[in-house]
């Protein structure tokens, strides 16, 4: 089993004396950012809260929340802890749920993320003897440039590709023998999708191992891609609002991401009461970054719901893990009442033996929700006999409504006719317009 770390000391330190350095480092952060940041001092005067109160991070539920309406209401400055001569680096967010945030960097910022990215390619099995394919997006969004500084950590041969053109990833990646893979899942399955396509099977390419993240994606489709491409598939977590991708990595385990606890304290709480949530529990998770300098942020809301565990790893790390964040708060759909994730759509397609080719489309007619889902045929399945459909049609139905406790209208399409994604897959079509 694989067991290198990139920073072997930080990532196997016993939790005691990691907890000590989060102290240490908290009381320091809460200090810079309330002597730098008026937005959080008014925040922290409002609740009566002073750097003093905080000696570590058994004070850190004292501290406000923050929120991406605070984000947004805040932009572009409003939250810089460090003057624009300082800063290195703008990052965006993909604006998947909203207006863009704008998140800044100074150099040492910039390092950091990185060495969070490349402990990450570590533990996938990354070497400096990998060619590391960076298919996440360059530029604004946070993928290309996270991986692409971490591949260069590891030493890595890095090949700065990019999102999209499809045919020029599958030329290069096997022309220059790629062995890691990173881009999104909803996009790794695409690329293992046209290779197929175009007769190759996994043992003709070179890949080994892939990090996909920046969207949420089911165990399910894990193994599709392990499958088609022949390879080991790990998960990364992160968000533009804590630096980006890195903040949370999988290790040979495949059981949840270690998070990056050193420089990102991390706590659940409940999403209606804000109360902090123990150990094991399903909420929503809230970071507090320790070590940023420009764009720190104190227990920011991420909206992700997931759950914490800090149950032995067999990779020897000692960070605590997440697990596969289930979705985000604004991403779950209620439709005639009941709560609806993509996830669980997404998990009874790859049961019942269809790829994750769908869109979900809510709206309302009569004062009633209408809930559809187009589900996509391999080629393997399409027919074009309609008693077949319908019959296909309705056992998927019936399998979702088991599932999600209310019955959607299942409309199987031809192959290809749903728009595949390069970067991350948008699944939901809600018409409704509830604000
Ligand atoms: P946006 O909020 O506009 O999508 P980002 O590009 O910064 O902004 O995306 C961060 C979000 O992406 C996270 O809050 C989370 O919801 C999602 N995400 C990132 N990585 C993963 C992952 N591995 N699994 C599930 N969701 C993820
Ligand atoms: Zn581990």
């Amino acid at each position: 089993m694989e067991q290198r770390y990139f920073q072997k000391e930080i990532e196997t330190m016993p939790v005691e004396e990691l907890q000590k350095l989060q102290s240490e480092k908290l009381v320091k952060q809460v200090r810079h950012v309330y002597e730098n940041v008026p937005y959080y001092k008014a925040l922290m005067d409002e609740k009566g809260i002073t750097p003093d109160d905080v000696r570590g991070i058994a004070d850190l539920h004292k501290l406000p929340f923050l929120t991406k309406a605070d984000l947004r209401d805040a932009y572009p400055y409003g939250l810089l802890a460090k003057p624009l001569a300082d800063c290195v680096r703008i990052q965006s967010t993909s604006g998947t749920t909203g207006r863009r945030v704008v998140a800044f960097y100074t150099q040492k910022d910039v390092d950091l993320w990185e060495d969070c990215c490349a402990r990450a390619i570590v533990a996938a099995g990354g070497t400096k003897e990998d060619v590391c394919q960076v298919a996440y997006g360059y530029g604004l969004f946070t993928g290309g440039p996270g991986l692409n500084g971490g591949s260069h950590k590891v030493g890595c041969l890095t090949l700065p590709m990019s999102s999209g053109n499809t045919e020029r990833q599958i030329q290069f990646m096997q022309d220059l023998k790629a062995t890691i893979l990173c881009c999104t899942p909803s996009y790794a399955a695409y690329i293992g999708e046209t290779l197929k396509e175009q007769g190759c099977k996994p043992e003709d390419i070179p890949l080994k191992a892939g990090i996909f993240g920046a969207e949420p994606w089911t165990e399910e489709m894990r193994r599709g891609i392990e499958e088609t491409l022949g390879i080991r598939a790990y998960d990364i977590y992160g968000l533009t609002e804590t630096s980006g991708p890195g903040v949370a990595f999988e290790c040979c385990e495949q059981t949840g991401m270690h998070i990056n606890e050193d420089h990102f304290l991390a706590e659940i709480i409940d999403p209606e009461t804000g109360e902090v949530l123990p150990e094991g529990e399903k909420g929503e998770l809230v970071f507090t970054s320790l070590d940023k300098e420009a764009f720190p942020l104190l227990r920011y809301r991420t909206r992700d719901i997931c759950v914490l565990s800090r149950k032995k790893c067999s990779c020897g790390r000692t960070l605590i893990k997440m697990a596969k964040p289930m979705g985000r708060t604004d991403d779950m759909l209620i439709i005639r009442g009941v709560n609806v994730f993509p996830s669980q759509i997404e998990t009874v397609l790859l049961n019942e033996g269809y790829q994750p080719n769908y869109q979900i489309i809510v709206d309302r007619a009569k004062n009633t929700d209408t809930f559809d889902v187009n589900v996509e045929m391999s080629p393997e399945q399409f027919t074009d006999k309609v008693s077949d459909v319908l019959k296909m049609e309705k056992s998927l139905a019936n399998a979702m409504k088991t599932m999600l406790g209310i019955n959607p209208a299942v409309h199987l399409v031809a192959p290809k006719s749903i728009v595949r994604s390069e970067g991350k897959a948008v699944r939901v079509i809600d018409k409704r317009k509830l604000v």
